[in-house]
């Protein structure tokens, strides 16, 4: 692995063991020192040297109900929570909160690994309170408990606990020897040649899911399967799993509906072809970016081992 993986590789706590010590999460929602991340429509407030804006709870209460913000976790003891404020105008929100609103992917490049993931994590948990704001079994409201890890069904007669959850996706790159397949996305409209992907069904594996899904989106049959790392991607609520696939059959036939255009590419076709302007690889802060360029950094002729 040469580069790293943006929103994965913070090792803060997670304080998982303090999620229901009310005590201590009063405690902890009166310090000082405690960090509240307000959130406004999934968008972090950044300062222009793209410091994430962070209140203590004394000032994030004037904006919102403390009480409901979701723990994310300790770094160096000190607490970091995020503070859904959704429901301010944007008018207030600039009024009372300082720096302005960023998808955190649009700054994410510019954060250390531990504030990346921090972050990340407070994203895809305001995601799932959006969401699940009522019961999907019953209708009802739910509210939030346990430091925001879990809601609530408010019907007596149902009462469900309901948990965060994330979807699994696979994300694969398409290897045939001393190539390897990029596939254009149609609804983008510049010419970025990035990995297959696509969701887990029900009753799928993962390597079924990456073979079905390369051959849904550009035809190619693939035969073994490789893991290769994880990303958490909170766009809105995923869990991308990375792939190297070989290709059994190489004949290429796009969808034409997820994927436009899709071609083979040797690491000197990429080069070329980047320089040229022809293409744009995936985004730095994807793991669709980390497949393509651990394979590219193997020396030309090398046998890939489980892939062969
Ligand atoms: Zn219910």
């Amino acid at each position: 692995m040469t580069t790293s993986m943006r929103y994965a590789d913070g090792e803060f706590d997670r304080a998982a063991e303090w999620r229901e010590d009310a005590d201590w999460l009063a405690a902890r929602l009166t310090a000082s020192t405690t960090k509240v991340y307000p959130i406004w429509r999934h968008r972090f407030s950044f300062e222009e040297n793209h410091a994430p804006v962070a209140l203590a709870p004394a000032a994030a209460g004037t904006l919102g109900e403390v009480g409901q913000a979701v723990l994310l976790g300790l770094i160096d003891d000190v607490a970091h929570f995020t503070l859904d404020v959704s429901e301010l105008s944007e008018d207030g929100l600039d009024r009372d909160v300082a720096g302005s609103t960023h998808d955190l992917r649009d700054v994410a490049m510019h954060l250390n690994d531990q504030m990346a993931a921090v972050l990340a994590f407070g994203r895809g948990m305001s995601v799932w309170h959006g969401d699940h704001q009522c019961c999907g079994r019953c209708g009802a409201d739910t509210r939030a408990e346990r430091a925001g890890h879990a809601r609530r069904c408010l019907n007596p007669d149902c009462g469900r606990l309901h948990f965060p959850r994330t979807d699994p996706a696979v994300i694969t790159l398409v290897i045939d020897g001393e190539r390897c397949l990029l596939a254009k996305r149609a609804t983008i409209n510049i010419p970025r040649f990035s990995t297959v992907a696509g969701f887990v069904e029900p009753g799928e594996t993962l390597e079924d899911a990456v073979r079905r899904e390369v051959a849904e989106e550009v035809g190619v049959k693939t035969g073994a399967v490789m893991y290769r790392a994880s990303q958490p991607w909170p766009f809105p609520s995923s869990l991308m799993m990375g792939f190297w696939a070989r290709a059994t059959e190489t004949l290429i036939k796009v969808d034409g509906e997820e994927i436009s255009e899709a071609a083979w590419f040797t690491r000197q076709d990429i080069v070329r072809a980047v320089a040229a302007d022809e293409i744009i690889l995936p985004p730095e802060d994807s793991i669709s970016r980390r497949l393509v360029e651990d394979w590219r950094n193997l020396p030309e002729g090398t046998l890939i081992e489980g892939l062969e």
